[in-house]
């Protein structure tokens, strides 16, 4: 039988090379609270050199796509005369690259796959289609993009969730998430943390966004780099072969695919690069497909070459910038355009721009350390839409907006 099973006992408290160690902890404590007193404040989030940023990418190897990225089909209740075939039809008749028909998660109990999705008439031989829907919740209202199908049910399941919860289920999904009409009823009421875009220009009717666009300035200035986009939002298509006019049918012609319309510069003509460039920020928004497209673009080592673009981010050196706006497109004959530039929220200048030149030039120094961003909104006369001719008058004189470019935005932030 053995005498003693215990191991033996390590004191570490008469260790002697632990005991100095830990009494001169204690001391150089003590000596920095002296030295620069107990109230010495560091803040750890406090405004840092950004590390190098990667260069942006070509400005030139890609193509512009025009789309719609909110737009309700049959698969949404309230809708009416608005076929998927329908939507997609019209989209390949104007010339849209694009859509993404989201229809209301909550009418069909998160189960958008087995509804939009496959619906017969769900397919294109020319028009991208993105796999998405909206997210319809007590606490406001997203759209989910895709360039491919993904577990829908289960951002739906989450929806009354706390923003932690619903923030690791949409990053598992590999989505991206934007918020729609993000203020008045059915407001945007969740976390911007986990969105990559908002709904700046709802509906053809502009004059109703004022408050989305403060709120984008505002998660703007707060650090957040995200993309402003549009969306019709349209529920209604005008009745063919039969079909039976309803309460909402005056909206058709008013609202409807295109009104605005989102212009992303993709790498390649795939849905992949569509999302791609959103969430990068590549993307400006015009009112109607037909209307001048906004490219917002900037010389930053004063080559005389342009070398960045909107959604582009770079470290200032503090030396002065030339910023370039062009109107791309059917600009109208003998027009004049207002351009104005909004630096960090607030309005930096304006300036005008004819049919002929269609572009402007202006230059400023964006400040070395600190975040900044430009982002330029244009108005003028409206080019024709005439398959949506009501929304001509409804738009007014709002003819595009751009992305800002940015400076100094943390990446990992
Ligand atoms: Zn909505
Ligand atoms: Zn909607």
């Amino acid at each position: 039988m053995a005498a003693n099973v215990n191991p033996p006992v390590v004191n570490l408290f008469n260790n002697i090379q632990i005991r100095a160690f830990a009494w001169m902890v204690v001391f150089t404590v003590i000596i920095s609270n002296v030295a620069f007193g107990q109230s010495a404040h560091v803040n750890p989030w406090a405004a840092t050199d950004v590390a190098l940023l990667p260069p942006p990418a070509s400005i030139t190897q890609g193509v512009w796509l025009k789309g719609e990225l909110h737009v309700h089909s049959r698969h949404s209740i309230e809708s009416s005369n608005n076929s998927v075939a329908k939507i997609i039809a019209f989209c390949k008749a104007v010339g849209v690259d694009y859509v993404c028909i989201t229809d209301h998660d909550n009418h069909v109990n998160g189960d958008v796959a087995h509804h939009t999705w496959a619906d017969p008439e769900f397919k294109s031989d020319s028009v991208l289609l993105l796999y998405g829907a909206e997210w319809t919740t007590t606490r406001g209202h997203g759209n989910a993009f895709s360039a491919r199908p993904y577990d829908h049910q289960k951002l739906y399941d989450v929806r009354d969730q706390r923003d932690i919860v619903i923030g690791a289920v949409k990053k598992q999904l590999g989505i991206h998430l934007s918020a729609n009409h993000p203020s008045g009823k059915d407001h945007f009421g969740y976390s911007y943390d986990m969105v990559n875009s908002i709904e700046v220009w709802n509906s053809a009717i502009w004059a109703n966004n004022a408050n989305a666009i403060m709120i984008w300035d505002d998660m703007l200035s707060s650090g957040r780099k995200l993309t402003g986009r549009g969306g019709s939002d349209a529920h209604h298509g005008v009745p063919v072969n039969g079909e039976k006019p309803g309460k909402n049918t005056y909206q058709a012609t008013a609202n409807y695919v295109g009104t605005p319309t989102t212009w992303v510069f993709a790498t390649s003509r795939t849905s992949q690069a569509v999302v791609d460039a959103l969430t990068n920020g590549r993307v400006s928004v015009s009112a109607n497909p037909y209307g001048p497209r906004v490219e917002f673009l900037a010389d930053l080592d004063g080559d005389g070459k342009m070398d960045m673009m909107m959604g582009d981010n770079v470290k200032s050196t503090g030396k002065p910038v030339k910023f370039r706006v062009q109107l791309s497109g059917n600009t109208i004959p003998g027009a004049t355009y207002t351009v104005k530039v909004v630096k960090n929220g607030d309005d930096f200048g304006t300036y005008t721009i004819d049919n002929k030149t269609a572009m402007v030039e202006f230059t400023d120094a964006p400040q070395v350390l600190n975040r900044a961003y430009y982002r330029v909104v244009v108005e003028g006369p409206q080019t024709p839409y005439p398959q949506v001719p009501g929304s001509m008058a409804l738009s007014g004189n709002m003819v595009g907006l751009s992305n800002p470019i940015y400076f100094n935005f943390d990446p990992n932030f």
